[in-house]
């Protein structure tokens, strides 16, 4: 009796369905003024990761055209092979001097870079320990990579330092892995203090600044330049959320970078970054290191919503609970009437539903001061205004 091998399917769908995790992309137009049209109708963005607002600066545009013009759409192979130009090592370059390391290698994305990078450091002999609210890249490369994997509690330094004293001396080698700003969360990690710990216990650590890229630090260059932590440290970062491009990128010592050159495969066995995306980001990163006016502005914006909202603020990712799925889902659908796109996460991105509200350097005071009556008007946050 032969059965479709791929019923499970309608089964499983119905079962998402059912738990109200069921998601579908939304086909969404950009238009100026952090403004975005989804089907039909407009709506003032609050989910995007365009943190300065660069994914639509004209220069960035240019400059990914000009790549165009003289590399290319694509690169044609992988960077070891011949995919690997000028605009590549420019980057490269760049990103090493941006952030104050020997090194940098780039990527096609974050995630490819995270994946990589933990599963050509660590292997079956060695131990991870990992915030328990990191992203899943980080979770992903630590189960590729068959090491033994600790979960530690959220920030908890002392949770670390108990679980470091425990199983550090049985395991080869040992790397911590944390966001600096967490993605749904918006909260930092005490990256100096955890430093501190990986040096005392012979731990090599991985920091993905994906969110703390154009918020944080001088230039914008993240959260482990604002806190100032010595070399070595893995940096790891994203091309496609402050920067305005796509891709990822790994900066570090120069033994790290030439290692994973040769060691990580998600590095070697994919084709070369788009030049549209390489020059784009290094225009992204002029633009950072010499206008630092966006960064100023992003967090003034932070500024007006906590004030209207009275709720601490840590960072442009201002996360709002306000009950179980349906009442966040049926939420988020009143600000959409309003005009306002804030999206509801769910599980299984994160443990708890919230709405995560992206703060953005382009938006404009009034659309904050909208944003914020329409949630006290909700009765979403108790705040005093
Ligand atoms: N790390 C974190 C914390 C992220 O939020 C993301 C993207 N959502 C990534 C890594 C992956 O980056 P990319 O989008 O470049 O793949």
């Amino acid at each position: 009796m032969s059965v479709n091998a791929y019923s499970w399917l309608s089964d499983s769908l119905v079962v998402i369905k059912r738990a109200n995790w069921y998601r579908q992309p939304r086909t969404v137009t950009p238009l100026a003024n952090s403004q975005v049209i989804v089907d039909g109708q407009t709506l003032v963005n609050f989910a995007s990761n365009n943190y300065l607002g660069l994914a639509n600066d004209p220069r960035l545009k240019a400059s990914a055209i000009a790549a165009i013009e003289q590399y290319g759409t694509g690169t044609g192979s992988s960077r070891l092979v011949v995919g690997s130009n000028e605009l590549h090592q420019q980057l490269e370059a760049k990103i090493a001097q941006w952030k104050g390391t020997d090194s940098a290698l780039v990527f096609s994305s974050g995630y490819l870079a995270n994946v990589g990078v933990i599963a050509s450091l660590v292997t079956s002999q060695d131990i991870i320990f990992s915030d328990k609210l990191n992203h899943s890249c980080l979770v992903n490369g630590a189960k590729l990579s068959s090491a033994k994997v600790i979960a530690y509690k959220h920030c908890n330094l002392q949770d670390l330092d108990n679980l470091l004293n425990q199983y550090r001396s049985q395991y080869r080698r040992a790397l911590i892995l944390t966001d600096s700003v967490f993605s749904m969360d918006g909260d930092i990690a005490p990256i100096a203090e955890i430093k501190k710990l990986a040096d005392h216990y012979s731990a090599m650590l991985l920091v993905d600044e994906a969110h703390g890229v154009g918020a944080f630090g001088r230039q914008g260059a993240g959260v482990i330049s604002q806190q100032n932590v010595p070399q070595p440290i893995i940096h790891m970062g994203t091309l496609s959320k402050a920067l305005g491009s796509l891709g990822g990128y790994i900066a570090g010592e120069r033994n790290l970078i030439d290692f994973l050159r040769n060691r990580c495969a998600t590095w070697i066995y994919t084709t070369g970054l788009s030049p549209a995306d390489t020059a784009s980001a290094l225009t992204a990163i002029d633009i950072l290191q010499t206008e630092p006016e966006r960064q100023a502005k992003l967090w003034s914006n932070c500024q007006i919503l906590q004030e209207i909202l009275q709720i601490p603020i840590h960072s442009p990712i201002v996360p709002i609970t306000v009950g179980d799925i349906q009442q966040t889902i049926a939420i988020a659908e009143q600000l959409q009437k309003r005009g306002f796109l804030v999206p509801a996460i769910r599980p299984p991105t994160v443990p708890t539903p919230r709405l995560r509200i992206s703060l953005m350097a382009d938006h404009t005071e009034a659309q904050i001061k909208e944003l914020g009556a329409e949630l006290l008007n909700l009765r979403v946050v108790n705040g005093t205004k």
